[in-house]
């Protein structure tokens, strides 16, 4: 196996390890809840390993001020912020432009997934707060989101799912850690419906040569089918939760 350094950094060893010991196609522990919020209408946390989001949505309600309003359909905000303890050097309280420019690609994301025409004139307002971040918080984000619109009922086509793949040489790699995202050849976070097979993002930074790109979506579709099973079981265990509550 070709070594990966960086920096000084070892990002893949002789044996294939990454820098946090998994596997090329290995995810880091995935943890999803909904329904944690008593005040949101909809609300979801999601963990990939160290990395810690929280998604909550309210509405759909009247938009304010009304003349921002569509006639046809619903209008989606999304707020993506990172608290200032998220990282590792604080970051200042106000809305950077990363914050502006992720809260705009994760709304797109979202948004062919929900079925906006059915509530005109009314605004759904999705909140992305990063309380732990360590590399790929955007995917973390919508796939928080996506399950916080589905704890809020809002009808979608799907849920929608997302995840990193990316390149550490000639090295795919799954689920990007900070180092990873900083240090690694190439980062390519991705979002889907998976019942539809639309893909709603797709970014890359670094450079991936062509054969190696067909290898990373078909990584990418394989990870993020296994993503979708745990918002699946997210969703499932609340419900199995207030069956029980109900029946007892
Ligand atoms: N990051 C940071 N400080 C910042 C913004 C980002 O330390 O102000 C780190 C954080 O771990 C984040 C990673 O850099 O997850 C990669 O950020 P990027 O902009 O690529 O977005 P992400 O991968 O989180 O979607």
């Amino acid at each position: 196996m070709v070594v990966v350094m960086k920096n000084n950094l070892i990002l893949l060893d002789e044996k294939g390890r990454r820098s946090d010991g998994r596997r090329w196609n290995e995810l880091r522990p995935v943890n999803m809840a909904v329904g944690i919020l008593e005040r949101a209408d909809g609300s979801a946390i999601v963990e990939t390993g160290k990395t810690k989001v929280l998604a909550a949505v309210y509405g759909p309600k009247e938009m304010y001020p009304k003349h921002l309003a569509m006639p046809d359909r619903a209008i989606l905000r999304v707020a993506y912020r990172m608290a200032s303890f998220s990282v590792e050097e604080r970051k200042k309280p106000h809305p950077s432009r990363r914050e502006i420019e992720l809260s705009k690609v994760i709304k797109e994301a979202l948004e062919p997934a929900v079925i906006l025409e059915e509530f005109p004139r009314t605004v759904i307002d999705v909140y992305v707060l990063v309380l732990q971040a360590d590399g790929g918080t955007r995917v973390a984000s919508i796939n928080a989101a996506s399950l916080a619109l589905a704890d809020a009922g809002i009808p979608m086509k799907g849920l929608v799912t997302a995840i990193a793949v990316g390149r550490l040489g000639n090295q795919v790699i799954v689920d990007l850690n900070d180092l990873e995202d900083k240090y690694g050849d190439a980062d390519m976070p991705i979002a889907y419906i998976p019942s539809t097979g639309e893909i709603t993002l797709f970014q890359m930074d670094g450079t991936m040569p062509p054969d190696m790109f067909n290898k990373c979506l078909e990584v990418a579709i394989e990870t993020l089918n296994k993503m979708h099973e745990f918002q699946k079981e997210a969703l499932k265990s609340k419900y199995l939760t207030s069956k029980k509550k109900t029946n007892s």
